[in-house]
């Protein structure tokens, strides 16, 4: 019997599980890896291979998983060259390749019986970092190609010791065909070096030196599994200060490794969820609520203002190692400046890390793609990730077709480019079904670096899934691709005309296809959760690019998989100084005071109360005299004030009405702070809901044009929040106010249009608030919620969404 599987099954353990029950079984045969997933042929009883199938199915290895099992049977005279036909089951090397299409695994953290490896000093792994197994240690970050075997790893030019080889061969032991296999005789080691690159300490020695500078206020370079890290003493206020200084950022807050879930309880509240998240297999930085009152002090640098830290557990045995040993938790934030990517290559982190680190810790262990940290936030009882990299990405969706559909695939592979913000590639194939696999990733794409970084890392995926060449990428990049066979691509963009990704694509790929920012979001869901049907899509994030030009942000689509059409908008207003409004809060406060006052200096407030006069009001939000008549000279004249919809800035609005904040340091903190400062259990009124235009009667909602848009106006909203200021309600309480009043807005909605199913995405449903609120809301509706788990909602999920958008273009163009 012939055995053809797909899914997720290399380094996971499989082929030694395969063995061990061919073997109890007493069955003859092989099993061997493939570029398309793992074959078996086992010969023997049929009752034998009855009871080898269902264990095959049924006892999995954890980290394993099946979706795609193929049979058939295989007479003997036809093979006569398979292996084992002498009654002995074996493991055989890889084949030859076909397109490569298996799954590449993310890194796992540390599996525990090789913690308990590390810190028994009776066991031969005592002490060593690089201690793994076939249910643990680096995957992706040190893959070279398929299919995933030593010699296309980085692990390759190690060669195993006797005793590692015995473990690697025996098919009883943990690491039997263990790739990353390895010890202190034979695998990677530590180096410790100074600033100049001069080696102080290796091995050992190096680790203990390293855990030194720290305890002494030292700040750390890392090696660690998808690049470099900087540590320092988190309870060391100059050590964190100084780092704020050489990292060039002011008060964004940093990740917080802790060595154990005592540590984390100690700063942080945890719950079972967030326990479970903590603890995962891919080790996310996880984002907590901090206690009330913590056992641990932190320097206030860590994290200021924030009442939630990024907190995770070690994921390698060095950072264990380090960890174990100290008293206190570390700052453990990526190595760059701002928004540099992450640096992975250690003559590169000698140079760009320069007057950053005092020391450097470092491996010859080559990683060969980066991955940053993953982000993870429990949102409504499931994880939500903000960050899919190490242990998250690449991330695999298996998409059926819609039953009914014809099975024409498109022929064509598809590499989404992504967006601009929290960059994302993720590539669409079909073959018998259809697969988006979500690279990890990137960033934001502002820094001549950052781009770099992203066309290494489209080469690096064009060269895993053997995709054909952009038209037109460096020479460098031609060269490397024209030694693979090519298969036919197409890329898809965003439609935001400035976005670096879409100018890359557009000057490379003549048949580019571009999909609007919001209805990727969409899409992102659906794929995700394989939504079938109509749904309400509900896209609220900062900005983009809309299909009439302007700023879109505070969107409602009516969408299935094969794409989305806009029927609702937050009223629009005029964001003065463009991008320049990212950064004050108070600008999107005063784009909507003047849509509401214009230049009128008195109006009639609710109930005949008099409302303050605009320009008070606009006071209040910190700005000088002067700046203000300018700023409302450039209102009135149209002068850099592009009109918008963004849910995202009328978030950063209500910070500055509510006093909260009206300057932001990074993207996000007023929202962030805004959610903040509502207590969770508040059950408060919401603002009046108003919709325009009111629908009368059967209107058939296909024919609506873009001017008959139902328009949510947040007027009552500015007015409300003004009126309960000015009558000293707490900002608590009006924050509160303000997010049931969007709660109320996407019920209202989901009723007016009358559709069962509602898909909420883009970067404000990070907002646990706002996203656990909805959801029960919709729930007590009768309405059936979905939100991004796996996929980020923010604009690292929108690649997913423009495989889809590419997928049905296709389809649709025959
Ligand atoms: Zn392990
Ligand atoms: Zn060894």
């Amino acid at each position: 019997m012939h055995f053809q599987l797909a899914g997720r099954l290399q380094g996971v353990g499989l082929r030694p599980f395969v063995y061990r029950i061919a073997r109890a079984a007493d069955l003859a045969g092989w099993v061997k890896n493939t570029a398309q997933g793992v074959e078996i042929e086992v010969q023997g009883t049929e009752e034998r291979i009855c009871r080898f199938e269902a264990q095959l199915v049924g006892e999995l290895p954890d980290l394993a998983q099946i979706r795609h099992l193929e049979k058939s049977e295989v007479p003997l005279e036809v093979r006569p060259n398979s292996r084992g036909e002498n009654g002995s089951f074996q493991i055989i090397l890889s084949g030859s390749c076909g397109a490569p299409i298996a799954e590449i695994l993310p890194d796992i953290a540390t599996c525990n019986p090789c913690l308990e490896d590390v810190f028994n000093s009776e066991n031969r792994r005592y002490r060593y970092p690089f201690t793994s197994c076939t249910n643990c240690g680096p995957r992706y970050s040190i893959l070279n190609q398929l299919p995933y075997d030593r010699e296309n790893t980085t692990m390759g030019p190690f060669k195993m010791c006797g005793q590692c080889l015995t473990e690697y061969c025996n098919p009883l032991d943990r690491r039997f065909h263990s790739q990353t296999n390895c010890c202190a005789e034979c695998g990677p080691v530590l180096e410790l070096k100074d600033e100049r690159g001069r080696v102080l300490e290796s091995k050992d020695s190096a680790l203990k030196g390293a855990i030194r500078a720290i305890r002494r206020g030292a700040t750390l370079a890392v090696q660690g599994i998808g690049g470099f890290h900087l540590f320092c003493d988190a309870t060391n206020d100059l050590s964190v200060k100084r780092l704020r200084q050489v990292k060039g950022r002011e008060s964004k807050p940093f990740a917080i490794l802790v060595r154990d879930l005592e540590q984390a309880r100690g700063l942080c509240q945890v719950s079972e969820c967030e326990e479970r998240l903590l603890c995962g297999k891919g080790a996310p930085i996880v984002l907590l609520r901090r206690s009330p009152k913590p056992r641990i002090e932190l320097s206030p640098s860590v994290a200021p203002g924030l009442i939630h830290l990024g907190i995770l557990l070690p994921y390698s045995p060095i950072h264990s190692l380090i960890l174990g040993e100290l008293d206190h938790p570390v700052v453990a934030t990526s190595a760059n400046v701002s928004d540099d990517p992450i640096c992975y290559d250690q003559t590169e982190a000698l140079i760009r890390l320069k007057g950053m680190a005092d020391f450097f810790l470092v491996h010859n262990r080559r990683i060969a793609s980066r991955v940053d940290d993953s982000v993870v936030r429990e949102i409504a009882g499931t994880e939500v990730v903000f960050r899919a990299g190490r242990g998250y990405a690449p991330y695999v969706i298996h998409f059926s077709n819609a039953q009914g559909e014809t099975p024409n695939h498109p022929k064509h592979a598809i590499l989404a480019l992504g967006g601009h913000q929290k960059n994302t590639i993720a590539v669409g194939h079909s073959g018998e079904a259809r697969r988006i696999v979500l690279m990890p990733h990137i960033g934001n794409l502002e820094s001549p670096l950052a781009t770099e970084a992203y066309q290494d890392s489209i080469l690096n995926t064009q060269r895993l899934f053997d995709l054909g060449v952009i038209p037109g990428l460096k020479a460098r990049v031609k060269e490397a691709m024209e030694e693979v066979s090519l298969r036919p691509v197409i890329s898809v963009s965003d439609l935001h005309p400035n976005y670096r990704s879409t100018q890359l694509g557009q000057a490379r790929d003549p048949s580019l296809l571009q999909i609007q920012h919001h209805e990727a979001h969409i899409l992102s869901c659906i794929a995700e959760h394989q939504i079938r049907g109509e749904v309400l899509g509900v896209a609220w994030d900062g900005s983009g690019y809309g299909r009439d030009g302007s700023i879109w942000g505070g969107e409602f689509f009516r969408a299935t998989e094969r794409g989305a059409f806009r029927i609702g908008s937050l009223r629009q207003f005029q964001l003065v100084g463009g991008a320049a409004a990212i950064k004050e809060p108070r600008r999107s406060a005063l784009g909507l005071l003047y849509e509401i006052f214009g230049e009128r200096t008195h109006q009639p407030g609710p109930e005949g109360r008099g409302l303050p006069r605009l320009d008070e009001e606009a006071h209040g939000l910190g700005f000088e005299e002067r700046e203000l008549r300018n700023l409302l000279q450039a209102l009135k004249q149209n002068v850099n004030s592009p009109l918008t919809s963004s849910m995202g800035r009328v978030f950063d609005a209500a910070a500055a009405l509510t006093g909260i904040r009206v300057f932001s340091e990074y993207e996000g903190q007023a929202a962030l702070e805004l959610e903040s400062a509502v207590s969770p259990d508040a059950n408060f009124q919401a603002y009046p809901v108003q919709i325009k235009p009111s629908l009368k009667g059967e209107v058939s909602l296909y024919s609506l044009r873009e001017e008959t848009l139902a328009r949510v106006d947040w007027e009552p909203w500015v007015v409300g929040m003004l009126t309960d200021r000015t009558q000293g309600l707490p900002p608590a309480q009006i924050a509160a106010k303000f997010h049931r009043t969007l709660v109320e807005v996407i019920v209202t909605m989901a009723r007016r249009f009358g559709i069962f199913q509602v898909v909420l995405s883009g970067g404000c449903f990070q907002n646990r608030i706002l996203g656990e609120w909805a959801v029960k809301a919709l729930r007590e509706d009768g309405f059936s919620p979905f939100w991004n788990q796996r996929v980020p909602p923010n604009d690292g999920g929108i690649s997913v969404g423009q495989v889809m958008g590419g997928w049905d273009v296709l389809i649709s163009s025959g």
